[in-house]
């Protein structure tokens, strides 16, 4: 196996799991939620240590994958898995900006993330090293298709055993990009609040590590690379915007706390983004919430093309609304049509297939840019784009351009190109 290249003598900078609503500490077990008052654990590190080891010099000289930030990632030994994760481009993208009126916009393209094709890359590999570390030999997770792909990929990898919970009615390529892997798969007819729900008693039952259940407060750190990536990409700057799709609300409240760290850190200077949240009109829960002016979204039964991102009662919606607030930041939600233009959109103006979720990103950002939150000289716009168009194909199937088919002779294909110009 690649070893990572970490410096030597460098150490974990991982102290205990503390709560995220009341502060209280507790042991770096597999448990993610505060026996005291419910509240999620989220992990806590020596800073200290962490800041000395992270200089901008000692990071450049590692490795492009997630694990170049490894002393802010809640793992006490060596990675054991996502040697290719990470890393995906940070692309400008002047022609999408033009469409959208904007004039400084950049893709976060984490649908080429590896192995397999989506922002869950990242969290998987730290859940996973993470459940080696605390013992566990069977794990899984509840999914809406790409985290199932992901644990299936890097448990294969592993020859751990895996189990993954996926509501039975998901896209055909979401389905066969984890049974490929041969893990248990086991769909369930429901939604994903059902699987989620069967997936907390399994853990508690069996034992398993399940990454998004009891393995949480590890797996949601991971997503933290994203905002690395992004500021050591723009030249250790912070972008002044960033646009996010949102389903459990696990990536966007960890990218602003990755974005803080850096802060903190003394990696980056000056004010971290301002940060918008984007879902589907069929399950925007948290975009409701957050337009009512409520402090915790009510749940919603899903119902859009965007099934990535399908979740009707999210585990950190209130983080998001916590830190789109405090950021000043924003929200809005794209019906299924909105979505499939801002897939197309994408794919013909920067070479980039993303799936519905990213779609989402797309229409959200454009209906900011009409709201007057996003403008021409705002400075620097990110958009979060989380998973890869070729498994969700069937969501465009009807709406991208037709193919001309002919016969197999140069004058038909000549009086074609006729009458086409
Ligand atoms: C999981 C996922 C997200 C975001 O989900 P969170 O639970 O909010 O982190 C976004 N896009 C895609 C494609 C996903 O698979
Ligand atoms: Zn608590």
């Amino acid at each position: 196996m690649t070893a990572p290249d970490i410096p030597p003598g460098t150490g974990t900078t991982l102290v205990e799991l503390r709560c995220h609503a009341c502060g209280s500490p507790h042991p770096l077990t597999a448990s993610y939620a505060c026996p005291a008052c419910f509240g999620p654990l989220e992990p806590h590190y020596d800073y200290a240590k962490a800041g000395a080891a992270l200089t901008r010099d000692a990071i450049a000289a590692r490795p492009l994958n997630l694990w170049r930030y490894r002393e802010l990632l809640p793992i006490t030994g060596a990675p054991q898995t996502g040697f290719v994760s990470g890393w995906t481009p940070l692309i400008r993208a002047d022609r999408l900006a033009a469409r959208l009126g904007l004039d400084e916009v950049y893709v976060k393209d984490d649908s080429v993330n590896r192995p397999s094709l989506s922002y869950k890359d990242r969290v998987v590999s730290v859940a996973l090293t993470r459940a080696i570390e605390l013992g566990f030999t069977t794990v899984g997770c509840a999914s809406t298709g790409n985290l199932a792909n992901s644990v299936a990929a890097h448990a294969a990898r592993l020859g751990l055993r895996a189990v993954v919970f996926i509501p039975a009615d998901l896209e055909a390529a979401k389905i066969i990009g984890s049974a490929i892997y041969g893990p248990d798969v086991i769909a369930i007819r429901g939604t994903y609040d059902d699987v989620n729900r069967l997936c907390a008693e399994v853990a508690d039952r069996y034992g398993w590590g399940l990454v998004n259940v009891n393995l949480r407060a590890y797996y949601a750190e991971g997503a933290k690379t994203m905002a690395f990536e992004i500021a050591e990409q723009l030249g250790w700057r912070f972008p002044r915007h960033l646009v996010c799709p949102v389903a459990g609300g696990t990536l966007l409240p960890r990218m602003a706390r990755g974005f803080r760290e850096l802060g903190e850190l003394g990696l980056v200077a000056g004010d971290p983004p301002v940060l918008h949240a984007a879902q589907a009109a069929g399950c925007a829960p948290v975009v409701g919430a957050l337009h009512a002016g409520l402090d915790f979204p009510d749940p919603v039964r899903p119902h859009t093309i965007a099934r990535s991102i399908a979740i009707g009662n999210p585990a950190d919606g209130f983080q998001v609304l916590e830190v789109v607030r405090a950021s000043g930041g924003w929200g809005d939600a794209a019906t299924d049509d909105e979505i499939r233009a801002g897939m197309a959109l994408l794919a013909e103006t920067e070479g980039i297939f993303t799936e519905p979720a990213g779609g989402t990103t797309v229409a959200v950002t454009r209906k900011l840019v009409e709201q007057g939150r996003l403008r021409p000289g705002g400075g620097p716009v990110v958009l979060a784009i989380t998973g890869n168009g070729y498994k969700t194909a069937e969501a465009v199937a009807e709406s991208a351009g037709p193919t001309v088919t002919l016969g197999r002779s140069f004058r038909e294909f000549e009086q074609w190109h006729e009458q086409a110009t």
